[in-house]
């Protein structure tokens, strides 16, 4: 099976080769499509994602992707489009979601026992919606003394996110779907998100259906974690909520994620590059070996990706071989070679 890599920078290009070696030992017969992307594709082709990247995702149909450093501040980037037209993207990780056409950016998060604490029994999966909401990025000054941004909701958008959530449950055999919004304060916006997601959940009787306000649901995830199971959310929430679930688990390197599209599709960890531990061999590879599994499940290697999930949160849970963020000493080599290890030996 050919599978696109995009090692990223910051901490990305050292995770990468400590999950691949991870993803080997399943023995799936896996090939590795390497695609640059930011500074190798600026040096090879002059832009950070040219056409050829957006047409060799497109073509591979699942990538992993490593972190990509967000430069702050730092204006927008064009892509030019196959008619020579032109867009503008507030960063790199919106423009591949945006160019690729990928919707939802599932994010599971599941406690581990011996990790998480009073979190072990965690188990939610966050469904962020990914096209729209403020990360259009449609801001613009009003000279230097104040600056407004746009936030967008579609009908569109908000039904297929809600279904595909929906039809998530019922393959994966959970019992609810939350909408989490602010419909009370943006009346037209997260009402209409609010709407959609309601009218979708008459099509799904044998799942329940709720809602709650993002700032309840932000309490209430801490006190009663039990209460959630799958939500759907705009993207800003969605975003910040999912970060706040990765703490509880224990660490945003634990917390995979996956962009789903109709083409294509790109598995990557919830975090960012962290810069500042970068090029030290202490990060954990976790979040992304995770999002490898999805990246499996989602191909059709269901017993691979279980395969990965079990020897990860069994030498986990063991608590020998953990990385910094977890409180242990070991370095992101051992880590990952721990768990190929338990890998190779459950075939
Ligand atoms: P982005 O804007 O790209 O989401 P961010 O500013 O939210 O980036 P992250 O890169 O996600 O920041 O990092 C937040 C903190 O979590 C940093 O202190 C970082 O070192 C830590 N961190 C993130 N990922 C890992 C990891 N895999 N292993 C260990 N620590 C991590
Ligand atoms: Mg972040």
């Amino acid at each position: 099976m050919r599978v696109g890599v995009l090692k990223g920078n910051g901490i990305g290009p050292e995770i990468t080769s400590a999950v691949l070696q991870v993803l080997e030992a399943t023995g799936l017969p896996l090939e590795w499509v390497h695609i640059p992307i930011a500074d190798e594709a600026v040096e090879r082709y002059g832009h950070p994602l040219p056409r050829q990247v957006v047409d060799a995702l497109r073509e591979v149909k699942v990538a992993l992707k490593a972190p990509l450093i967000v430069n702050k501040g730092e204006g927008r980037l064009s892509c030019v489009q196959e008619d020579g037209s032109e867009v503008t993207y507030p960063s790199l990780n919106n423009a591949i979601r945006r160019e690729l056409k990928l919707f939802v950016n599932p994010r599971p998060l599941r406690g581990i026992p011996g990790i998480s604490g009073r979190y072990e029994n965690l188990d939610v999966v966050v469904m962020r919606e990914v096209t729209e909401d403020v990360y259009v990025g449609w801001e613009h000054r009003i000279g230097d003394v104040a600056a407004q941004a746009i936030k967008l909701t579609t009908r569109e958008a908000a039904v297929r996110v809600a279904r595909y959530s929906f039809d998530y449950a019922r393959r994966n055999g959970r019992r609810k779907v939350s909408c989490l919004h602010k419909a009370n304060v943006l009346n037209y916006t997260d009402g209409l998100f609010l709407r959609c997601c309601a009218e979708v959940a008459r099509e799904y009787p044998d799942i329940e259906f709720d809602d709650y306000m993002i700032d309840a649901a932000c309490y209430l995830i801490i006190k009663e974690p039990q209460r959630f199971d799958v939500v759907v959310t705009p993207n800003q929430y969605g975003d910040i909520l999912s970060d706040l679930g990765a703490g509880l688990v224990g660490s945003l390197g634990l917390a995979p994620g996956a962009n789903i599209g109709e083409v294509a599709s790109v598995f990557e960890a919830s975090h960012g590059a962290a810069p500042d531990i970068a090029g030290k061999g202490i990060a954990n590879p976790v979040a992304l070996l995770l999002s490898g599994a999805l990246l499996l499940q989602h191909a059709g290697h269901g017993r691979e990706a279980a395969s990965v999930v079990r020897a990860t949160r069994a030498v986990l849970g063991e608590g020998k071989v953990l990385t910094r963020d977890l409180g242990g000493t070991a370095n992101t080599l051992a880590l990952a070679g721990a768990i190929a290890d338990r890998v190779r030996a459950s075939d």
